[in-house]
């Protein structure tokens, strides 16, 4: 195996078991023989070392700033089972948190650096699991990593690759980006007759798209958020701002909202959003789904003089990039400041941001300067996270990601 070697001290990190190794960190790559080249192929696995030849670990070698991406701590080579032990620990997680069962079979089962796996997303929709690369070593090993996750999940009959959008750009990748590695006859034979598929998430019915949705198809990393917004929500007027798949729209009906508005910017989304309401409220006359832009569509509300009890704000990253933040900062803020403008005395918002890059302090923050702004009086009721099934590694802090603040607005 090709061996990459460190620079002096260059190893305490991966002794706390921070999973990535830099570039700037390498002293030399010793590479094994079969190669022709003068540098490691992206994807391969090889051996970490330190300057004084310890062995740190084995991981995935990748090209830019992130040269290695390590899989497993203290060991010259991955067991051979390594994979199966992997999706059996992760799966044993849902299982303890009460995730896998027949009111909700919708969960992530693996969640990258949060699950110990570096590169590696996948999401479980009933008896489909969705598998997202997010490095070309986790490409390599994708049937490997679909085996697996049949064998240990026993609800799991289908297995559809979905990383056209996440590999990165320029890597020379061999093989599809899409489409099914595992997939039953039945499945098949339900594709031909209806395309729609059906997952369960706290007992609401949500279809899901993962041939053209966007992700793997859906977010379930809101699904605890979702529940707090049912508490809510009776006899409310509500506008579900970046609804997608009308999540938060389902769980306000659900808790007795009085109407429930979900505005998306994707006409795709709408007809998912209405879809969902069909199959779960068939007789519901309070819900409106409306394809548009959420800054024209809050600024028009206002200019009419509209006002909701309870507004949720989720919208998509701001800042894919540091470089991004101060941008993103602003656009919260200003989205921020258009809804608490709109919403009734005594009032609720659930405002969140999904961006890794803008951290809890920085996005309440921008929220407090969207308050003062408005001048209205604001308490701070809950502050929101990203639910069990997307854990955080201790050791990798950088996976938290998503924040949210529920605001009551006198
Ligand atoms: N709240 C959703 C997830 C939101 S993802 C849920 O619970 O599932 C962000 C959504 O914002 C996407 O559906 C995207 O289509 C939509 N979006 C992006 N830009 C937008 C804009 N300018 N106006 C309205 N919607 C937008």
């Amino acid at each position: 195996m090709t061996t990459i070697i460190l620079r002096p001290k260059k190893e305490e990190s991966l002794r706390r078991q921070h999973p990535w190794v830099f570039s700037g960190a390498i002293a030399r790559v010793v590479l094994d023989a079969k190669h022709r080249g003068d540098a490691p192929e992206e994807g391969e696995l090889v051996q970490v070392r330190s300057a004084a030849n310890e062995v740190l670990g084995v991981g995935h070698w990748q090209v830019g700033s992130i040269a290695v991406r390590i899989l497993e701590f203290g060991v010259e080579t991955l067991p051979a089972d390594y994979w199966t032990q992997r999706v059996r620990a992760a799966y044993k997680v849902r299982e303890t948190l009460g995730l896998v069962e027949k009111a909700n079979d919708t969960y992530r089962l693996i969640h990258g650096e949060g699950d110990f796996v570096p590169g590696l997303i996948v999401d479980v929709y009933a008896d489909t699991a969705v598998v997202q690369a997010h490095s070309v070593g986790i490409h390599c090993c994708r049937r490997e990593i679909a085996e697996a996750i049949v064998a240990e999940v026993p609800q799991v009959e289908n297995v559809y690759y979905k990383s056209d959008d996440t590999l990165p750009f320029k890597a020379p990748i061999e093989g599809e980006k899409v489409g099914y590695l595992v997939e039953s006859q039945k499945t098949k034979d339900h594709f031909v007759q209806s395309e729609e598929f059906w997952s369960t998430e706290n007992g609401l019915q949500f279809r899901i798209d993962w041939l053209r949705g966007q992700k793997t198809g859906f977010f379930i990393d809101q699904r605890e958020n979702r529940a707090l917004v049912e508490r809510y929500a009776a006899g409310k007027e509500v506008l579900n701002m970046f609804c997608y798949t009308g999540g938060f729209s389902l769980y306000a009906l659900r808790g007795g909202a009085k109407s429930v508005d979900s505005v998306d910017v994707s006409q795709k989304a709408i007809d998912l959003v209405e879809a969902n309401v069909r199959k779960n409220f068939p007789k519901a006359k309070n819900h409106r789904a409306v394809t548009a832009d959420a800054f024209e569509y809050l600024s028009a509300q206002r200019a009419e003089g509209r006002q909701f009890d309870l507004i949720i704000l989720d919208p998509p990253a701001f800042a894919k990039h540091r470089d991004a933040i101060k941008n993103a900062l602003r656009g919260y803020q200003r989205i921020n400041a258009k809804a608490i403008e709109m919403i009734r005395p005594g009032g609720i918002l659930f405002t969140f941001s999904c961006s890794q890059a803008v951290d809890k302090e920085a996005f309440r923050l921008a929220v407090f300067s969207a308050t003062a702004q408005v001048g209205r009086k604001v308490r701070i009721l809950h502050q929101l996270h990203q639910p069990q099934d997307h854990p955080i590694n201790i050791y990798h802090p950088e996976g938290e990601y998503l924040k949210g603040l529920v605001l009551y607005v006198e």
